[in-house]
């Protein structure tokens, strides 16, 4: 005799079987990818559109600019050789994923270095108000809780431009310096050579720091704040335009 019990076992044989058949026959189409079911919180586009909260069903979504690219270096560990041991891990949720899938897709292509070996999602950085990280020795990209909001793709742009930066020639990197006026000093007292930033023209504090964190700043300002960049160090904003501007691949606009 077929009892409940016989029932809900054959339900659940039945669902597991599915299950196996699906994860080979119900695989995405090679433009697509699949995502799990998450929740969506409201939010507006560039065009005014407002698109209120939802819960997204597990489907399979079209594939945007630099997916393969992004999507293949989410981690879950701690990146290797990570200096700030207090830095605790944190883990992905389906909608950070696709969040930075968004950010990605309104990045130009020259900012996809293979050298970008992953990307980690730590809780908090020990540097206050501090979004994002990278450490070029091994490859890694650092997102931390609060690089999740609205700057997400111009956090994501500058941690990339740190790569970028790493991989010009000495040449490039000397004639970034000479144009956007970095000088080297010769000290008589101590007889060293000493890196000094330019008067004036910086977009923020940091970029006072030194040439690669300068560069890596109006990379960022130059993609989302063009017009301030042009405004405040046009010296930059022409180097970085004569350098890149022609290989772009920039959706945002679109959005
Ligand atoms: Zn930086």
């Amino acid at each position: 005799m077929i009892n409940q019990k016989h029932i809900k076992s054959t339900f659940a044989l039945l669902f597991v079987c599915f299950a196996i058949f699906c994860n080979s026959a119900c695989a995405c189409a090679p433009d697509e990818y699949p995502v799990r079911s998450h929740f969506r919180k409201g939010y507006y586009k560039k065009n005014g559109t407002y698109y209120s909260e939802t819960t997204v069903v597990s489907s399979c979504k079209k594939k945007r600019p630099n997916h393969d690219f992004a999507y293949e270096r989410f981690k879950t560990l701690q990146p290797p050789g990570w200096p700030h041991r207090g830095e605790s891990l944190s883990s992905w949720t389906e909608r950070q994923k696709e969040d930075v899938l968004d950010a990605f897709a309104t990045l130009p292509l020259y900012l996809m270095k293979g050298t970008v070996r992953g990307i980690y999602r730590l809780k908090r950085s020990k540097y206050p108000n501090n979004p994002g990280a990278s450490l070029l020795e091994s490859g890694a990209i650092v997102l931390y809780d609060d690089a999740f909001g609205p700057k997400l793709p111009r956090i994501v742009a500058h941690e990339l431009a740190h790569f970028l930066y790493s991989g010009l020639s000495l040449e490039d990197k000397d004639s970034y310096e000479k144009a956007t006026g970095w000088k080297y000093n010769y000290n008589i007292k101590d007889h060293k050579v000493y890196l000094e930033h330019r008067d004036i023209g910086f977009v923020s504090e940091n970029a006072k720091n030194n040439p690669e964190e300068d560069f890596c700043v109006n990379v960022e300002f130059y993609l989302f704040d063009n017009a301030q960049l042009k405004k405040t160090t046009p010296t930059a904003f022409s180097w970085i335009e004569k350098q890149f501007g022609q290989n772009t691949n920039q959706q945002r606009d679109k959005k």
